[in-house]
């Protein structure tokens, strides 16, 4: 499943593939992929939409179209973009199809199908989903006193504080292990029991580790022309902790640790980590 430094990848290699398109037919033919809209209405929404950029709301991909309209998509666990000419065949799971003025078709392809799209009538009143986002994480607005204050107001542990996208945006499973383990702090700790500095530690972390990942991404294979579907390349990224359980710890040789903690598994070291 895509994080945010995937998503931030795939943004860049759609809007350097699809911008200053027009979209001459927008076919859905899965309807559970835009549940808000009817097979025709999504069309009619579509027809002759001018792409004018595509940016990015936490997970959430944002093509930004001509009068105002937006089309948001969250790729979730399989969904993908790829870019097709007419001639050649439809991969598997396409579930969407964008016919561009191009000739080439951009398609969404998606095996599990929870991948979720919503054509947005006035981008500037925005669905709630997109509207709930915490500040974006790499951006001005996310403040070290943001997050110290909702740190302060929450009794859950950090490792769940952090996933929860309302509060803290753009930390998965990955990317939060990672965050704890580089502010040395326990996962289980409860959030409001944080001291100031130990809060400014892992405020720096959050933001480190995401910026670590965009820039290592970049090595990152996104070939929107890859019609096999499989368009992110295997990264060869390091992790400390993440799935690192047993393993001796990069900064003290402790055995990494793994529990499941709020149903999901969270590796963390003893040592550095134990409080
Ligand atoms: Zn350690």
């Amino acid at each position: 499943m895509p994080e945010l430094p995937e998503v931030e990848h795939i943004v860049r290699a759609l809007r350097a593939a699809i911008v200053g398109r027009r979209i001459v037919a927008a076919e859905l033919k899965l309807k559970r992929t835009a549940p808000g809209t009817s097979k025709p209405a999504f069309s009619r929404m579509l027809r002759n939409a001018l792409i004018t950029g595509v940016s990015r709301r936490g997970k959430y991909i944002l093509i930004e179209l001509d009068a105002n309209r937006l089309l948001t998509t969250h790729l979730r666990m399989t969904g993908k973009f790829i870019c097709l000419t007419q001639d050649d065949d439809l991969p598997p799971y396409a579930h969407v199809v964008f016919h561009l003025d191009d000739d080439r078709r951009l398609v969404f392809c998606d095996m599990r199908q929870f991948g979720r799209m919503r054509v947005v009538a006035n981008r500037h009143r925005l669905p709630p989903e997109i509207l709930s986002l915490a500040p974006e994480p790499l951006s001005a607005d996310f403040t070290e006193q943001y997050f110290r204050e909702t740190l302060r107001k929450s009794r859950r542990s950090l490792k769940q504080l952090l996933l929860d996208q309302t509060r803290v945006l753009g930390l998965g499973n990955i990317y939060a292990a990672e965050a704890l383990f580089l502010a040395g702090v326990n996962p289980m700790k409860s959030a409001e029991r944080l001291s100031k500095a130990r809060s400014e530690k892992l405020y720096r972390a959050v933001r480190d580790v995401l910026q670590e990942a965009i820039d290592a991404g970049s090595t990152l294979r996104i070939d929107l022309a890859d019609g096999n579907g499989d368009y992110i390349g295997t990264s060869e990224r390091f992790w400390r902790v993440y799935e690192r359980e047993g393993e001796p710890c990069v900064r003290c040789g402790a055995k990494i640790r793994r529990v499941v903690h709020g149903g999901r598994s969270t590796y963390y070291c003893p040592k550095c980590q134990h409080n």
